[in-house]
Protein backbone atom coordinates (compact mmCIF):
# COMPACT_ATOMS: atom_id res chain seq x y z
CA UNK A 1 0.00 0.00 0.00
CA UNK A 2 0.66 3.59 -0.90
CA UNK A 3 2.46 4.82 2.45
CA UNK A 4 0.27 8.29 2.10
CA UNK A 5 -2.41 6.08 2.22
CA UNK A 6 -1.87 4.38 5.04
CA UNK A 7 -0.80 7.39 7.12
CA UNK A 8 -4.02 8.51 6.07
CA UNK A 9 -6.11 5.76 7.16
CA UNK A 10 -4.37 5.15 10.67
CA UNK A 11 -5.18 8.52 10.75
CA UNK A 12 -9.03 8.30 9.99
CA UNK A 13 -9.33 5.46 11.94
CA UNK A 14 -8.16 7.19 15.11
CA UNK A 15 -10.25 10.19 14.36
CA UNK A 16 -13.57 7.84 13.91
CA UNK A 17 -12.75 5.17 16.81
CA UNK A 18 -12.15 7.13 19.79
CA UNK A 19 -9.51 5.75 22.21
CA UNK A 20 -10.42 3.56 25.07
CA UNK A 21 -9.27 3.63 27.90
CA UNK A 22 -9.99 1.76 31.45
CA UNK A 23 -9.05 3.21 34.82
CA UNK A 24 -8.50 0.25 37.51
CA UNK A 25 -9.51 1.80 40.66
CA UNK A 26 -8.85 0.49 44.02
CA UNK A 27 -11.92 2.20 45.63
CA UNK A 28 -14.03 4.03 43.73
CA UNK A 29 -16.09 7.02 44.93
CA UNK A 30 -18.38 8.08 42.31
CA UNK A 31 -20.00 11.47 43.55
CA UNK A 32 -23.42 10.02 44.17
CA UNK A 33 -23.40 7.22 46.15
CA UNK A 34 -22.84 6.86 49.62
CA UNK A 35 -20.80 3.98 49.79
CA UNK A 36 -17.37 3.25 47.87
CA UNK A 37 -16.65 0.49 45.51
CA UNK A 38 -13.81 -1.69 45.50
CA UNK A 39 -12.21 -3.22 42.16
CA UNK A 40 -14.19 -1.47 39.76
CA UNK A 41 -12.60 0.11 36.01
CA UNK A 42 -14.32 2.65 34.81
CA UNK A 43 -13.82 2.76 31.02
CA UNK A 44 -13.58 5.84 28.68
CA UNK A 45 -14.14 6.39 25.01
CA UNK A 46 -13.06 9.73 23.88
CA UNK A 47 -13.92 12.91 26.74
CA UNK A 48 -16.82 10.53 27.92
CA UNK A 49 -17.69 7.60 30.60
CA UNK A 50 -18.75 4.65 28.83
CA UNK A 51 -19.55 2.69 31.98
CA UNK A 52 -18.31 1.13 35.23
CA UNK A 53 -17.29 -2.47 35.09
CA UNK A 54 -15.54 -5.46 37.22
CA UNK A 55 -11.92 -5.24 36.16
CA UNK A 56 -12.94 -9.03 33.94
CA UNK A 57 -15.40 -6.87 32.04
CA UNK A 58 -12.14 -4.61 30.89
CA UNK A 59 -12.54 -4.64 26.99
CA UNK A 60 -9.60 -6.20 25.47
CA UNK A 61 -8.54 -2.91 23.33
CA UNK A 62 -8.82 -0.53 26.18
CA UNK A 63 -5.55 1.11 27.67
CA UNK A 64 -5.16 0.37 31.00
CA UNK A 65 -4.60 2.55 33.48
CA UNK A 66 -4.29 0.88 37.18
CA UNK A 67 -5.23 2.95 40.30
CA UNK A 68 -5.91 -0.34 41.95
CA UNK A 69 -4.28 1.05 45.18
CA UNK A 70 -5.70 4.30 45.06
CA UNK A 71 -8.77 6.25 45.79
CA UNK A 72 -10.34 7.45 41.93
CA UNK A 73 -12.54 9.98 42.44
CA UNK A 74 -15.05 12.53 39.90
CA UNK A 75 -12.77 15.61 39.26
CA UNK A 76 -13.79 18.36 42.17
CA UNK A 77 -15.48 21.43 41.45
CA UNK A 78 -15.03 24.89 43.10
CA UNK A 79 -18.51 26.43 43.01
CA UNK A 80 -16.71 30.01 43.96
CA UNK A 81 -12.67 30.99 42.75
CA UNK A 82 -11.36 34.41 41.35
CA UNK A 83 -8.69 33.35 38.93
CA UNK A 84 -8.21 36.92 38.39
CA UNK A 85 -7.29 37.61 42.06
CA UNK A 86 -4.33 36.48 44.21
CA UNK A 87 -5.22 37.09 47.85
CA UNK A 88 -7.16 40.10 49.58
CA UNK A 89 -6.42 39.96 53.18
CA UNK A 90 -6.83 44.02 52.96
CA UNK A 91 -7.06 47.04 50.56
CA UNK A 92 -3.39 47.33 50.72
CA UNK A 93 -3.23 43.55 48.93
CA UNK A 94 -6.07 44.38 46.69
CA UNK A 95 -5.30 47.63 45.73
CA UNK A 96 -2.05 47.62 43.74
CA UNK A 97 -3.56 45.00 41.79
CA UNK A 98 -6.36 47.24 40.30
CA UNK A 99 -3.57 49.89 40.08
CA UNK A 100 -0.43 48.53 39.09
CA UNK A 101 -1.11 45.37 37.31
CA UNK A 102 -2.31 45.27 33.71
CA UNK A 103 -5.44 43.32 32.63
CA UNK A 104 -2.90 41.21 30.42
CA UNK A 105 -0.72 40.77 33.42
CA UNK A 106 -3.44 40.18 35.24
CA UNK A 107 -4.51 37.36 32.99
CA UNK A 108 -0.73 35.92 32.54
CA UNK A 109 -1.30 35.20 36.59
CA UNK A 110 -5.03 34.13 36.03
CA UNK A 111 -3.33 31.63 33.58
CA UNK A 112 -1.23 30.18 36.49
CA UNK A 113 -4.44 30.33 38.67
CA UNK A 114 -6.55 27.78 36.08
CA UNK A 115 -3.37 25.69 36.36
CA UNK A 116 -3.44 25.58 39.78
CA UNK A 117 -6.81 24.40 40.17
CA UNK A 118 -6.53 22.03 37.90
CA UNK A 119 -3.32 20.17 39.45
CA UNK A 120 -5.42 20.15 42.54
CA UNK A 121 -7.80 18.35 41.00
CA UNK A 122 -10.99 20.77 40.44
CA UNK A 123 -11.74 20.08 36.87
CA UNK A 124 -14.71 22.52 36.98
CA UNK A 125 -15.00 26.42 38.64
CA UNK A 126 -17.43 28.48 38.91
CA UNK A 127 -15.14 31.90 38.79
CA UNK A 128 -17.15 34.67 40.21
CA UNK A 129 -15.75 37.80 38.91
CA UNK A 130 -12.70 39.36 37.68
CA UNK A 131 -12.13 42.02 40.19
CA UNK A 132 -12.10 45.33 37.10
CA UNK A 133 -10.32 42.75 34.92
CA UNK A 134 -13.29 43.14 32.85
CA UNK A 135 -14.21 40.22 30.62
CA UNK A 136 -10.54 38.72 31.02
CA UNK A 137 -12.46 35.18 32.55
CA UNK A 138 -14.01 34.74 29.22
CA UNK A 139 -10.75 34.97 27.39
CA UNK A 140 -9.11 32.35 29.57
CA UNK A 141 -12.14 30.12 29.56
CA UNK A 142 -11.38 29.81 25.59
CA UNK A 143 -8.18 29.86 25.87
CA UNK A 144 -8.71 26.56 27.72
CA UNK A 145 -11.55 25.21 25.86
CA UNK A 146 -9.13 26.06 22.86
CA UNK A 147 -6.17 23.86 24.66
CA UNK A 148 -3.89 27.20 24.68
CA UNK A 149 -3.56 26.81 28.26
CA UNK A 150 -4.38 23.86 30.88
CA UNK A 151 -7.19 24.57 33.32
CA UNK A 152 -10.26 23.35 34.76
CA UNK A 153 -14.07 24.03 32.84
CA UNK A 154 -14.83 27.29 33.47
CA UNK A 155 -18.32 29.05 34.21
CA UNK A 156 -17.87 32.46 34.38
CA UNK A 157 -19.18 35.66 35.41
CA UNK A 158 -17.50 38.56 34.28
CA UNK A 159 -17.54 41.98 35.96
CA UNK A 160 -20.06 41.34 38.88
CA UNK A 161 -22.48 44.17 39.40
CA UNK A 162 -22.71 46.72 42.81
CA UNK A 163 -24.62 49.91 43.34
CA UNK A 164 -22.42 53.15 42.78
CA UNK A 165 -19.97 54.08 45.43
CA UNK A 166 -20.05 50.35 46.97
CA UNK A 167 -17.49 48.78 46.47
CA UNK A 168 -13.35 49.07 45.84
CA UNK A 169 -11.47 50.67 44.97
CA UNK A 170 -13.22 53.33 47.17
CA UNK A 171 -13.23 56.94 46.66
CA UNK A 172 -13.04 58.57 50.19
CA UNK A 173 -8.89 56.70 50.55
CA UNK A 174 -7.96 58.63 47.26
CA UNK A 175 -7.84 61.62 46.01
CA UNK A 176 -11.47 62.67 45.24
CA UNK A 177 -9.39 64.44 41.69
CA UNK A 178 -9.09 60.56 40.36
CA UNK A 179 -11.88 58.67 38.99
CA UNK A 180 -11.11 55.23 40.77
CA UNK A 181 -11.35 52.04 38.65
CA UNK A 182 -13.74 49.51 40.43
CA UNK A 183 -13.73 45.71 40.91
CA UNK A 184 -17.04 45.73 39.61
CA UNK A 185 -19.52 47.55 37.48
CA UNK A 186 -21.29 50.11 39.05
CA UNK A 187 -25.39 50.86 38.38
CA UNK A 188 -27.75 52.50 39.65
CA UNK A 189 -31.40 52.49 38.87
CA UNK A 190 -33.79 49.60 37.72
CA UNK A 191 -32.69 50.39 33.86
CA UNK A 192 -28.50 50.73 34.65
CA UNK A 193 -29.12 47.61 36.02
CA UNK A 194 -30.80 45.90 33.09
CA UNK A 195 -28.29 47.20 30.68
CA UNK A 196 -25.11 46.05 32.63
CA UNK A 197 -26.63 42.16 32.93
CA UNK A 198 -26.99 42.33 29.12
CA UNK A 199 -23.97 43.55 28.40
CA UNK A 200 -22.46 41.09 30.84
CA UNK A 201 -24.30 37.98 29.24
CA UNK A 202 -23.83 39.59 25.70
CA UNK A 203 -19.70 39.17 26.73
CA UNK A 204 -19.79 36.06 27.72
CA UNK A 205 -21.35 36.34 31.14
CA UNK A 206 -22.96 32.34 32.37
CA UNK A 207 -23.60 33.84 35.70
CA UNK A 208 -24.48 36.83 37.12
CA UNK A 209 -22.62 38.03 40.08
CA UNK A 210 -24.29 41.23 43.05
CA UNK A 211 -22.72 42.34 45.45
CA UNK A 212 -25.90 42.36 48.30
CA UNK A 213 -24.66 43.67 51.20
CA UNK A 214 -21.92 45.78 52.99
CA UNK A 215 -20.72 47.38 55.99
CA UNK A 216 -21.44 44.39 58.50
CA UNK A 217 -21.62 44.72 62.27
CA UNK A 218 -22.43 42.99 65.35
CA UNK A 219 -25.67 44.14 67.33
CA UNK A 220 -25.84 44.16 70.92
CA UNK A 221 -27.62 40.95 70.86
CA UNK A 222 -25.01 39.50 68.84
CA UNK A 223 -26.79 39.10 65.74
CA UNK A 224 -25.24 40.17 62.90
CA UNK A 225 -26.52 42.74 60.34
CA UNK A 226 -25.26 44.72 57.38
CA UNK A 227 -26.33 47.41 54.96
CA UNK A 228 -28.13 45.97 51.38
CA UNK A 229 -26.62 47.68 48.24
CA UNK A 230 -29.31 47.61 46.29
CA UNK A 231 -33.05 48.51 46.35
CA UNK A 232 -35.78 45.86 45.79
CA UNK A 233 -36.43 47.66 42.52
CA UNK A 234 -32.86 47.50 41.18
CA UNK A 235 -32.20 43.99 42.50
CA UNK A 236 -35.22 42.48 41.00
CA UNK A 237 -34.61 44.06 37.76
CA UNK A 238 -31.05 42.06 37.83
CA UNK A 239 -32.66 38.93 38.65
CA UNK A 240 -35.27 39.16 36.39
CA UNK A 241 -32.91 40.07 33.13
CA UNK A 242 -30.74 37.44 34.60
CA UNK A 243 -33.16 34.21 34.56
CA UNK A 244 -35.21 36.10 31.56
CA UNK A 245 -31.89 35.06 29.71
CA UNK A 246 -31.78 31.62 30.98
CA UNK A 247 -29.09 32.43 33.41
CA UNK A 248 -28.49 31.66 37.29
CA UNK A 249 -27.56 34.86 39.90
CA UNK A 250 -25.57 34.47 42.32
CA UNK A 251 -24.95 36.66 45.36
CA UNK A 252 -22.54 37.92 47.62
CA UNK A 253 -24.60 37.91 50.80
CA UNK A 254 -23.32 38.01 54.54
CA UNK A 255 -26.18 38.70 56.53
CA UNK A 256 -29.75 38.54 56.48
CA UNK A 257 -29.81 41.83 55.25
CA UNK A 258 -28.69 40.95 51.86
CA UNK A 259 -29.61 37.21 51.71
CA UNK A 260 -33.38 37.37 52.13
CA UNK A 261 -33.44 40.20 49.45
CA UNK A 262 -31.14 38.14 46.90
CA UNK A 263 -33.70 34.78 47.56
CA UNK A 264 -36.87 36.84 47.05
CA UNK A 265 -35.28 38.14 43.83
CA UNK A 266 -34.70 34.86 42.44
CA UNK A 267 -30.54 34.16 43.56
CA UNK A 268 -29.88 30.59 42.91
CA UNK A 269 -26.77 30.62 45.32
CA UNK A 270 -25.71 32.52 48.54
CA UNK A 271 -22.15 33.42 48.60
CA UNK A 272 -20.39 33.18 51.98
CA UNK A 273 -23.72 33.79 54.58
CA UNK A 274 -21.33 34.00 57.19
CA UNK A 275 -23.65 36.20 59.79
CA UNK A 276 -26.79 33.83 58.38
CA UNK A 277 -29.85 33.07 60.52
CA UNK A 278 -32.73 30.45 60.66
CA UNK A 279 -34.82 32.26 58.80
CA UNK A 280 -32.38 32.91 56.02
CA UNK A 281 -31.93 29.02 56.12
CA UNK A 282 -35.29 28.11 55.86
CA UNK A 283 -35.68 30.46 52.61
CA UNK A 284 -33.25 29.16 51.20
CA UNK A 285 -34.33 25.67 51.40
CA UNK A 286 -38.07 26.97 50.22
CA UNK A 287 -36.31 28.84 47.43
CA UNK A 288 -34.25 25.60 46.81
CA UNK A 289 -31.19 27.86 47.22
CA UNK A 290 -27.45 26.98 47.63
CA UNK A 291 -25.39 28.19 50.44
CA UNK A 292 -21.53 28.66 49.07
CA UNK A 293 -19.90 28.67 52.67
CA UNK A 294 -16.10 30.07 51.58
CA UNK A 295 -15.01 29.01 55.13
CA UNK A 296 -11.16 29.05 53.77
CA UNK A 297 -11.56 32.62 53.29
CA UNK A 298 -13.07 33.96 56.11
CA UNK A 299 -10.15 31.91 57.78
CA UNK A 300 -7.54 33.47 55.58
CA UNK A 301 -8.54 36.93 56.37
CA UNK A 302 -9.61 37.54 59.89
CA UNK A 303 -6.35 38.06 61.58
CA UNK A 304 -5.16 40.27 59.34
CA UNK A 305 -8.30 42.16 59.20
CA UNK A 306 -8.89 42.74 62.74
CA UNK A 307 -5.55 43.54 63.04
CA UNK A 308 -6.18 46.62 61.08
CA UNK A 309 -9.35 47.08 63.08
CA UNK A 310 -11.70 45.38 61.95
CA UNK A 311 -12.53 42.58 63.76
CA UNK A 312 -16.00 41.12 62.10
CA UNK A 313 -14.48 38.48 60.28
CA UNK A 314 -12.88 37.51 63.10
CA UNK A 315 -16.19 37.39 64.84
CA UNK A 316 -18.04 35.99 62.20
CA UNK A 317 -15.55 33.05 62.13
CA UNK A 318 -15.95 32.23 65.71
CA UNK A 319 -20.02 31.64 65.18
CA UNK A 320 -19.51 30.05 61.42
CA UNK A 321 -19.24 26.42 63.02
CA UNK A 322 -22.68 26.91 64.78
CA UNK A 323 -24.04 28.29 61.79
CA UNK A 324 -23.45 25.66 59.35
CA UNK A 325 -23.82 22.71 62.26
CA UNK A 326 -27.64 24.16 61.99
CA UNK A 327 -27.97 25.06 58.32
CA UNK A 328 -26.42 21.40 57.75
CA UNK A 329 -29.22 19.78 59.80
CA UNK A 330 -31.95 21.81 58.77
CA UNK A 331 -30.66 21.07 54.72
CA UNK A 332 -29.74 23.83 53.35
CA UNK A 333 -27.95 22.50 50.08
CA UNK A 334 -24.36 23.23 50.60
CA UNK A 335 -21.93 23.35 47.53
CA UNK A 336 -18.43 23.29 47.97
CA UNK A 337 -17.20 27.34 47.17
CA UNK A 338 -13.57 28.60 48.68
CA UNK A 339 -12.96 31.81 47.77
CA UNK A 340 -9.80 30.99 45.79
CA UNK A 341 -8.07 34.02 44.76
CA UNK A 342 -9.58 35.92 47.94
CA UNK A 343 -6.23 33.74 49.21
CA UNK A 344 -3.44 33.32 47.41
CA UNK A 345 -3.60 30.76 45.29
CA UNK A 346 -0.26 28.81 45.40
CA UNK A 347 -0.44 28.70 49.29
CA UNK A 348 -3.33 27.20 50.59
CA UNK A 349 -4.76 24.36 48.35
CA UNK A 350 -8.71 24.60 47.15
CA UNK A 351 -9.30 21.29 49.06
CA UNK A 352 -8.10 23.20 52.24
CA UNK A 353 -11.88 23.50 52.33
CA UNK A 354 -13.22 20.09 53.03
CA UNK A 355 -11.52 19.92 56.09
CA UNK A 356 -13.78 23.05 57.83
CA UNK A 357 -16.90 20.91 56.35
CA UNK A 358 -15.84 17.76 58.27
CA UNK A 359 -14.94 19.61 61.23
CA UNK A 360 -18.23 21.23 61.54
CA UNK A 361 -20.49 18.32 60.88
CA UNK A 362 -20.31 17.23 57.45
CA UNK A 363 -19.88 13.38 57.13
CA UNK A 364 -16.61 12.79 54.76
CA UNK A 365 -19.03 11.85 51.86
CA UNK A 366 -21.13 14.94 52.43
CA UNK A 367 -18.35 17.17 51.94
CA UNK A 368 -17.16 15.35 49.00
CA UNK A 369 -20.43 15.42 47.32
CA UNK A 370 -20.43 18.85 47.94
CA UNK A 371 -17.95 19.18 45.60
CA UNK A 372 -18.89 16.67 43.25
CA UNK A 373 -23.03 15.85 42.38
CA UNK A 374 -24.09 19.11 44.70
CA UNK A 375 -22.18 21.32 43.12
CA UNK A 376 -23.07 20.05 39.87
CA UNK A 377 -26.61 20.21 40.52
CA UNK A 378 -25.91 24.02 41.72
CA UNK A 379 -24.46 24.41 38.02
CA UNK A 380 -27.30 23.03 36.72
CA UNK A 381 -25.10 20.24 35.37
CA UNK A 382 -26.14 17.12 36.88
CA UNK A 383 -25.55 13.80 34.75
CA UNK A 384 -22.40 15.69 33.13
CA UNK A 385 -19.97 16.41 35.64
CA UNK A 386 -19.46 15.72 39.14
CA UNK A 387 -20.40 12.11 39.06
CA UNK A 388 -18.39 9.14 37.64
CA UNK A 389 -21.30 7.65 35.80
CA UNK A 390 -22.36 6.22 32.48
CA UNK A 391 -22.01 9.48 30.23
CA UNK A 392 -20.54 11.83 32.78
CA UNK A 393 -17.39 13.50 31.18
CA UNK A 394 -14.76 11.99 31.88
CA UNK A 395 -13.38 14.23 34.66
CA UNK A 396 -11.67 11.94 37.10
CA UNK A 397 -8.88 12.31 39.73
CA UNK A 398 -7.06 9.99 42.22
CA UNK A 399 -5.57 10.38 45.77
CA UNK A 400 -3.73 8.01 47.66
CA UNK A 401 -5.60 6.97 50.80
CA UNK A 402 -9.09 6.71 52.27
CA UNK A 403 -10.41 10.26 51.98
CA UNK A 404 -12.96 9.01 54.26
CA UNK A 405 -10.52 8.26 56.77
CA UNK A 406 -8.66 11.36 56.44
CA UNK A 407 -10.35 14.22 54.29
CA UNK A 408 -7.09 15.73 54.08
CA UNK A 409 -5.96 13.71 51.77
CA UNK A 410 -7.82 15.36 48.71
CA UNK A 411 -5.40 18.05 48.85
CA UNK A 412 -2.91 15.69 47.52
CA UNK A 413 -4.36 14.82 44.11
CA UNK A 414 -1.94 12.20 42.21
CA UNK A 415 -4.04 12.06 39.03
CA UNK A 416 -6.11 14.70 37.24
CA UNK A 417 -8.01 13.85 33.75
CA UNK A 418 -9.86 16.34 32.39
CA UNK A 419 -12.80 15.60 29.34
CA UNK A 420 -10.74 12.77 28.81
CA UNK A 421 -7.30 13.99 28.71
CA UNK A 422 -4.79 13.33 31.38
CA UNK A 423 -3.41 16.39 33.05
CA UNK A 424 -1.60 14.89 35.80
CA UNK A 425 -0.36 11.49 36.38
ZN1 LIG B 1 -15.42 35.91 46.10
Amino acid sequence: MNYFLLVLLIFIQQMVIPQTIAIKCGELIDGKSDQPQLNKAIIIEGNLIKEITDFSAIPRNATIIDMSNKTVLPGLIDCHTHVLLQGDVTAEEYDPQILKESIPYRTLRGSVSCQIALMNGFTTIRDLETEGAMYADVDLKKAINNAVIPGPRMFVSTRAINTTGHYSLSNYEYSWELHMPKGIQEITGADEARRAVREQISYGADWIKIYADRGYYRTPDSSFRSRPNFTIEEIEAVADETIRSGKFLAAHAVTRDGILYSLNAGARSIEHGFGMDEECMDLMIKKNAYWCPTATVIDYVAEGRAKEGNPINAQMLRSLPGIFKKALQKGVKIAFGTDAGGFDWSKIPQSREFSYYVQWGMTAMQAIKSATSVAAELLNKSGQIGEISKGAMADIIAIDGDPIQDIKRLEKVVFVMKDGKIYKN
